[in-house]
């Protein structure tokens, strides 16, 4: 790593921006350790500008989606959580602290399989408390017809036999055709227009970075209940007016930008 470059510690935390260079410098690190590929720097940005016009918050429909994603992942017969670079760079430890608790198994699964990625991965994920972690035999891997990407490989004794997959930060393709082969599919992505998005089952519209955390809770108090109350959440969501909603919402928020911009324009 170049020594000249910042570092994630030299961002001063009364920054107007910390976090969001706190989490692009997250990125970078990963980028310069294997975990990243360098197309995950590209795709941090676009979700990066979701956020912004989403207003960097956990909304109201979010809330809702990580709810009953959480409800879902607690029924599953076999749930796993598909983990790709990005993922595993920005929240590591809360990833493995939320397969341990909702009893999920990790997968690593990438689209860019550099040499030795998967490795650096798997060391990240371990250092921070996880096991038993999938998709890292590659003799044993199975393949997914209805792909034609390197995603198209999964475990057999994860992905391949699950009937929930959680799927932060995902491609669209892969969603689908994980949706094609019959499984339920929790996704988070910023963009509420991305195929992912549309195609999920539960799509939580939030950042990441807030939203591994927030399960992890929510995972906590739904522990408690019975089935026939985690079966109600289900019943009482509906993926298309999460989509409506944060739509919704993204229209105020550039409106209300707008209001503040134009006024100080024309003062
Ligand atoms: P799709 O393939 O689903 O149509 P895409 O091709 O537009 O989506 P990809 O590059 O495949 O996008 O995946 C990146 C997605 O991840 C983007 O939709 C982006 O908004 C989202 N994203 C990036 N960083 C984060 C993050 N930290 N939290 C949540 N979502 C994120
Ligand atoms: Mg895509």
């Amino acid at each position: 790593m170049n020594p000249n470059e910042n570092h994630a510690e030299d961002i001063p935390t009364d920054h107007p921006r910390y976090l969001s260079l706190k989490h692009r410098h997250k990125i970078i690190e990963g980028m310069h350790n294997l975990v990243v590929a360098e197309a995950g720097l590209i795709a941090h940005g676009r979700g990066e500008c979701f956020d912004y016009i989403l207003s960097e918050k956990t909304n109201k429909f979010a809330k809702k989606a990580i709810k009953t994603a959480v409800a879902l992942m607690l029924l599953a017969k076999h749930p796993i959580i598909s983990v790709n670079g990005n993922t595993a760079a920005l929240c590591a430890k809360d990833l493995a602290h939320l397969s341990s608790i909702t009893q999920a198994q990790l997968e690593i699964n990438l689209f860019y399989r550099k040499k030795g990625r998967i490795e650096a991965i798997k060391k990240l994920l371990e250092n921070e408390g996880a096991s038993r972690i999938l998709g890292i035999e590659e003799d044993i891997m199975v393949e997914i017809n209805e792909l034609s990407s390197n995603r198209r490989r999964v475990d057999p004794n994860g992905i391949n036999i699950a009937d929930v997959v959680f799927v932060p930060l995902e491609d669209g393709d892969r969603t689908e055709a994980l949706k094609k082969l019959g499984k339920k599919i929790i996704a988070v992505d910023l963009n509420p227009l991305s195929r992912t998005s549309i195609w999920a089952d539960i799509t939580i519209i939030d950042n990441i970075v807030r939203v591994i955390p927030q399960m992890i809770e929510v995972c906590r108090e739904l522990k408690k209940k019975d089935k026939k109350s985690l079966k109600t959440i289900l019943e009482n969501y509906n993926n298309k007016n999460t989509i409506q909603e944060a739509l919704n919402c993204i229209i105020k928020y550039l409106k209300s930008q707008k209001s503040k911009a134009f006024n100080i324009l024309e003062n």
